[in-house]
């Protein structure tokens, strides 16, 4: 498999492969030391080349689609009605394999499969149950009861731990792939700050669980960023924003909070004294300032930030900071207000 990406059918039929090789030289040394009958070493042979062969070719894209399904047809289809006739059908502890590769058949199968599959497989079964009734000299059974009652524990042993395996691979791929859902949408993947709508949840989350605490709100905008785009391109603008987001990154702890607020601004939530902020603002002003020394067709391109801290009269800080920003503009950007 190429990358370290993979899907949980990879991991699933990787897990159903150790587990059958594991499983056929345990099961398959003890059927045949029970019945040693030819079949009963031809049977776990072939069982184990085929895996080991399956094992092979999954490792490689484009023939993992072919390998799942012949892991599937060769186990429901082939393995099951011969193995059904050697260790005594219905009556064996056979069927709780069969019920543990039925599960994993239907992970891996698509919709549309998982009908055909069912109807061939119900198929297959019914005939295999009536055949016990008319033609019962077929089957082989148990030499003693104490075997019966051995093959039964080590089953229900071996199939619990496969099945707890499948569960926790389908549990961890789902928390895997809701936490990356939940990473996505709360996310601006240009900055990697935040985007907007999370920004103001956790806002509003954090100022009003915790008492009145000195913090203040800060809005940023990049001065004449449009330039940057007509002069070098689109791309170059997006690698200002991603540096700007970064920088605001660096430049405040792990209590604050930054996000991208759309478009060139910025707002972030910074917990400290006005006068500490005011020079963390400094700091993030110079640096962006530094940076836009590169772009020095792009004229006047600089940033602005309005400032608003904590007060128990005003219901919108958030509206102060994007006025005092205004201000900054107005009065001829490149400024803290
Ligand atoms: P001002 O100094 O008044 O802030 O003007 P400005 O040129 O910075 O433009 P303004 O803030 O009014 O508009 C933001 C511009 O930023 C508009 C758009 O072309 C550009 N922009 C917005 N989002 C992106 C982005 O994700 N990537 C790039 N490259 N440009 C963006
Ligand atoms: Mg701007």
């Amino acid at each position: 498999m190429t990358g370290k990406y993979f899907s949980v059918e990879q991991k699933i039929v990787a897990l159903m492969i150790k587990f059958g090789i594991f499983g056929t030289i345990v099961g398959g040394i003890s059927n045949f030391l029970q019945r040693p009958v030819f079949l009963n070493f031809l049977m776990p042979s072939i069982m184990i080349v085929f895996l080991l062969y399956i094992s092979f070719i999954i490792k490689k894209e484009e023939l993992f689609k072919i390998a799942e399904k012949t892991i599937i047809i060769f186990l429901n289809f082939i393995f099951t009605p011969v193995m059904w006739f050697l260790t005594g059908g219905s009556k064996s502890a056979f069927p709780m394999y069969i019920f543990s590769y039925l599960l994993t058949s239907l992970i891996i199968l698509k919709k549309k499969e998982i009908i055909v599959f069912i109807a061939s497989f119900s198929f297959m079964i019914s005939a295999l149950i009536l055949s016990e009734i008319f033609v019962p000299e077929l089957f082989l059974g148990y030499s003693s009861e104490v075997s019966r009652a051995a093959d039964y524990i080590i089953s229900i042993i071996f199939v619990s731990v496969y099945l707890s395996l499948n569960i926790n691979i389908l549990k961890k791929t789902y928390e895997t792939e809701r936490e990356i859902a939940k990473k996505l949408s709360e996310t601006d993947d240009l900055s990697g700050l935040h985007n907007r709508r999370h920004f103001l949840s956790e806002y509003y989350r954090i100022i009003s669980s915790k008492n009145f605490r000195n913090f203040s709100v800060l809005m940023l905008d990049i001065d004449n960023f449009k330039k940057v785009n007509d002069i070098y391109g689109h791309i170059e603008g997006d690698r200002i924003i991603k540096y700007l987001g970064d920088a605001l990154k660096m430049n405040i702890s792990d209590e604050d909070l930054a996000g991208r607020y759309g478009g060139d601004e910025f707002i972030l939530l910074i917990f400290g004294k006005p006068d500490e902020t005011l020079k963390k603002a400094r700091i993030i002003k110079e640096e962006f300032l530094n940076f836009a020394r590169i772009f020095d067709e792009a004229e006047n391109l600089s940033l602005s930030i309005g400032i608003a801290h904590a007060d128990p009269d005003n219901t919108d800080i958030i509206k102060t900071a994007d006025d005092k920003l205004i201000e900054a503009k107005n009065e001829g950007k490149n400024r803290i207000k």
